[in-house]
């Protein structure tokens, strides 16, 4: 993999995108940071893509979806507060990139992904990296993994008009879930906290993310 590019500036640039995108935005979780500087994120997209994977933006990872923008994915693990010992469920595996941190950062991972070519793709570069502790489906997430449920912590990496009802079912008492809420072009990250059986939320930065595409999210991927 990666011909051309030595490991060593892969490791620079890492270093360089923590310092220059990710810091001075006000990222602080201390172990936000260090996973974001180990994940090898340039594995998790296209090798014609490899000297662009610390750039600050969002890239394409086939079927029409997309790898997120490395502060987004900082930002919306720092707002799920893990500590180490958490279960989390993850909708819209994508590439994987984002479920790598969460591993760094969490005791075990369930992601659900709608597209069997980037499951199984995204599967094979954790494997090849050494998670064990991710668990994979093809599903519609939005439906939640209802037989590993609770979950301390729930991570939607797509658009949604509103939180999924069996997300926030799934959430344990006192869980965090975070999400892109909002219509299909844009929208802001909302965290959640499921207090007495109710979600409390609070409204975060504006983004925007390919569709979530499911029962209880959009009917369809027209964009
Ligand atoms: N977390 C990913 C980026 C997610 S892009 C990463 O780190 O690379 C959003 C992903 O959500 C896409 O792969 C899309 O296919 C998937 N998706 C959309 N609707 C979904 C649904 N209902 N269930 C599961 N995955 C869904």
């Amino acid at each position: 993999m990666s011909e051309g590019i030595p490991t060593a500036a892969f490791q620079r640039l890492r270093e360089w995108m923590v310092a220059d995108q990710l810091v001075p935005r006000g990222v602080k979780d201390p172990r936000v940071l260090r996973a974001m500087e180990k994940v090898p994120r340039h594995l998790f997209v296209d090798e014609s893509l490899q000297d662009k994977a610390y750039d600050d933006m969002a890239l394409p990872v086939g079927e029409s979806q997309t790898i997120s923008q490395p502060y987004i994915v900082a930002v919306m693990t720092e707002l799920l507060e893990l500590r180490g010992g958490e279960k989390v469920l993850e909708i819209g595996t994508g590439s994987g990139y984002q479920a790598a941190i969460l591993a760094e950062l969490a005791a075990e991972v369930y992601t659900v992904e709608r597209i069997r070519s980037l499951s199984e793709r995204a599967e094979q570069t954790l494997r090849y990296l050494g998670y064990a502790d991710i668990h994979f489906r093809v599903a519609d997430g939005t439906l939640g993994w209802p037989e590993a449920a609770p979950f301390e912590r729930v991570l939607i990496t797509a658009g949604a008009p509103e939180i999924p009802e069996p997300l926030a079912e799934q959430l344990s008492e006192g869980g965090i879930l975070v999400a892109p809420v909002g219509d299909r072009f844009a929208q802001q990250l909302i965290k959640a906290k499921k207090l007495q059986g109710r979600l409390s939320k609070e409204y975060h930065t504006p983004c925007v993310f390919v569709p979530l595409v499911g029962e209880h999210g959009w009917k369809d991927d027209n964009r």
